[in-house]
């Protein structure tokens, strides 16, 4: 037998050790997904108040630890704290809300008299636990992304089991310690701890149910080739865009647009990429959104003033940088940044950009905002929608007509009218079209993938 794979885990601020953790063998995954599947009937038979209770105390024990969990996650993933915390406090509850469908799933009589046989029958459908689901997450929301999983796992009866990112496995073991004394069955939620090998284990495993999983596209593919016939749920990857007309609020606009694209150095995957400002306005927008941009702190994400920290590692760093290089080179202009200090970017501003430059076209997971100039509202939209990914869109105007065609036109899962396309509450429907996904998540939508209807007909 080979010796454990015995990996550190480290803070991407300063390399400092955060703990220990032991990669899975093949071995791991199928005992984990083994534990899993021997509890599917225990966890099926929960009842809903059971399930409800399970998920509040969840939620009541991560609000007594907010700044622990705080803490933790900034240190694996170098989210400043400022927004762990806030995580946290999603986490608290999205647990909740899926406590209040834990309570509410349920079916729906059908009058099966309405067709020309259906006489004397009786017929409803119940929604029943899809099986053992296998879930797969990545770094930058290492808390409140699981819990969009596991939580609605729970309320939908289903055992789960899970691969967090390898670079943030720490979070993730803290919540299962969580559920167990939560007081979840215990093998309900497992985790394995890995990379693409370990991942490719656990979804090839045929006593998989589901795939649930959140990352990004090019992961997506290499999944959806594997999965086979099952039910996968895909949240991916964006490029998000805001709109700003001429009658918009450019103060508010300015505002949402720099929290939108430089919150957690743009490490979201509704960070604002592309901002549309109609001309008349372009340059007064441009100004005030430079001096704004100019006010962001960088530094220590452990520091409570900290809004950029580092990237997840210097590969992401490098990448990044090279995006710019290359978009400089096709004849991009640097209005703010475009240096870095190691793996922390600074926030970078450019105009003068097209389709052609990765930073537009592709999802640039980091602090980069592209400034583009429109003649037309309809030319907006259109521009908008030019794009392989469609997750959320923010458009700023007080005309209503055209918030509504916006609403009409933009092909995305969300259009937020004088909000950001970065905000999110943890109980809409949250996902994309196009590469950002298939499928939706926040518990009422998620249980409604996580379950399967049974139709049951009785001959009175
Ligand atoms: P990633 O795609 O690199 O990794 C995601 C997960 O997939 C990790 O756990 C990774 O270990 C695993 N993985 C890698 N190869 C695999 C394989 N072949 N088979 C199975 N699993 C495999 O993403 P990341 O860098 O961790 O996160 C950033 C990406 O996630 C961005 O694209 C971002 O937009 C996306 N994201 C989407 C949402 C959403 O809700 N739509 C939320 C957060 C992040």
């Amino acid at each position: 037998m080979s010796e454990p794979n015995i990996y550190r885990v480290l803070n991407p601020y300063d390399d400092s050790v955060v703990g220990e953790v032991t990669e899975s063998s093949r071995e791991d995954v199928e005992n984990a997904i083994a534990h899993a599947a021997a509890v599917r009937e225990t966890m099926a038979d929960l009842t809903a108040y059971q399930r409800g209770v399970i998920l509040d105390k969840a939620s009541e024990l991560i609000a007594a630890q907010v700044e622990l969990l705080a803490k933790l996650m900034t240190q694996e993933c170098g989210k400043p704290i400022r927004y762990a915390r806030g995580e946290v406090k999603r986490a608290v509850e999205t647990f909740r809300f899926a406590a209040d469908e834990a309570r509410r799933l349920h079916g729906e009589t059908i009058p099966l008299d309405a067709a020309q046989t259906g006489a004397g029958k009786i017929g409803y459908f119940m929604r029943v636990p899809v099986g053992v689901i296998a879930a797969i997450t990545p770094f930058n929301f290492p808390l409140n992304l699981v819990a969009h999983k596991v939580a609605p796992a729970i309320a939908a009866g289903c055992p789960i089991v899970l691969k967090p990112n390898p670079q943030t496995p720490l979070t993730s073991l803290r919540l299962a310690e969580i559920l167990t004394e939560a007081g979840l069955p215990g093998g309900a939620f497992q985790i394995v701890i890995g990379g693409a090998d370990v991942g490719e284990w656990l979804i090839t495993n045929p006593q998989i149910a589901m795939i649930s999983f959140t990352g990004s596209v090019g992961v997506a593919q290499a999944i959806s080739k594997n999965a086979g016939i099952r039910r996968t749920t895909f949240e991916l990857g964006g490029n998000a865009a805001m709109i700003i007309d001429e009658t918009a609020d450019l103060d508010g606009a300015v505002e949402k647009a720099a929290v939108g694209a430089f919150a957690y150095s743009g490490q979201v995957c509704i960070s604002v990429q592309r901002v549309y400002v109609q001309r008349s306005k372009y340059d007064a927008f441009k100004q005030a959104f430079l001096e704004r941009v100019d006010l962001l702190v960088m530094g220590d994400p452990l520091d409570d003033t900290t809004e950029l920290g580092p990237l997840i590692n210097d590969a992401a760093a490098e990448r990044i940088q090279s995006w710019i290089e290359q978009a400089k080179s096709s004849g991009a202009m640097v209005l703010a940044g475009g240096g870095r200090e190691g793996r922390t970017i600074q926030p970078t501003v450019l105009e003068d950009v097209d389709l052609q430059m990765k930073v537009m076209c592709a999802e640039i997971f980091g602090p980069v905002v592209n400034l583009i100039p429109f003649d037309t509202f309809e030319q907006a939209l259109a521009a908008v929608n030019d794009s392989e990914f469609g997750l959320q869109a923010g458009v700023f105007t007080s005309d209503l007509k055209r918030a509504m065609l916006a609403v009409k036109r933009l092909d995305v899962g969300g259009v937020l009218i004088n909000e950001s396309p970065m905000f999110r509450v943890d109980q809409m429907p949250y996902g994309g079209n196009k590469h950002s996904g298939v499928g939706r998540e926040g518990p009422r939508f998620a249980i409604e993938d996580m379950t399967v209807l049974k139709m049951v007909i009785i001959q009175s």
